[in-house]
């Protein structure tokens, strides 16, 4: 990044930089990959680029339908410019499918499709490990306001409709996924941060049998390999279609 721009914000996957326009800010995508709250280290020559230009994509497309995001456009390909905002310290998880630590943490078999989403809020706080937590729990920490919690949820419905359609028109599965939200500096809610294989599990549906091939982040968490090679699938396809339709 040209030393002009000041870094604001360093975290496991992105670094924040000021921008010109004050309201605004540069986010650059990094190569390295964590999991387990950071237990788990690695780098992934090509992730931040692919990530970045994925999520890039997919903002477009939520925009389209109306959904505020913080995403203006890309700079480059590993550095796109956004709204700057104020971050919203939740987690907010939806699963069509069961997989992960709802499995790990319920009876419910991986694989098993919900009959309706499931939300999951957790706390994002690295030092407590990002706990699962509720509605109670989070106004009574003020940290927002039951009003502005609905809206968090019921935008988190709206996107899972049109990116379980999306992805499906791509022979993905989006099995859950995280996102995180905001304030501008109108005090408006965006969705923030990023949509990507690094906080989406999509599952290929183009294989004619039941195994799960699993086109994310878990060939990292899970030690499987070929974690460039899914994502840089999931461009293509996103791609092709949008060159289509
Ligand atoms: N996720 C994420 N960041 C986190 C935890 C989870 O982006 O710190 C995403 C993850 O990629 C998956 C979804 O949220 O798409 C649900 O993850 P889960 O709670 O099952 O946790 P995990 O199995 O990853 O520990």
């Amino acid at each position: 990044m040209n030393n002009k721009y000041e870094l604001i914000y360093e975290g496991k996957a992105k670094k924040v930089f000021t921008h010109d326009d004050l309201d605004k800010v540069k986010i650059e995508f990094k190569d390295d990959a964590t999991a387990f709250n950071a237990l788990k280290k690695e780098k992934f020559e090509g992730k931040g680029k692919l990530n970045c230009l994925i999520s890039s994509r997919i903002f477009e497309i939520l925009i389209k339908s109306n959904i505020p995001t913080h995403f203006v456009q890309l700079e480059n390909e590993n550095i796109m410019i956004a709204k700057k905002i104020r971050v919203i310290p939740l987690e907010i998880v939806l699963r069509n499918t069961a997989y992960g630590s709802l499995c790990k943490q319920t009876t419910i078999k991986p694989g098993t499709s919900l009959s309706k989403p499931l939300i999951d809020i957790y706390l994002k706080n690295d030092e407590l490990n990002d706990p699962l937590i509720t509605k109670d729990r989070i106004e009574l920490m003020n940290v927002l306001s039951s009003h502005d919690l609905e809206l968090i949820i019921n935008l988190t419905l709206k996107i899972n409709v049109i990116l379980k359609s999306f992805f499906e028109n791509i022979q993905l599965k989006l099995v859950d996924f995280k996102l995180e939200f905001g304030y501008d500096t109108r005090n408006n809610i965006l969705l923030a941060d990023e949509i990507s294989p690094d906080n989406c599990r999509l599952w290929d549906l183009s294989q004619n049998n039941d195994t799960i091939l699993s086109l994310d982040k878990d060939r990292f968490r899970n030690d499987l390999g070929g974690l460039i090679e899914a994502y840089s699938e999931i461009l293509r396809r996103i791609n092709n279609f949008l060159k289509t339709n």
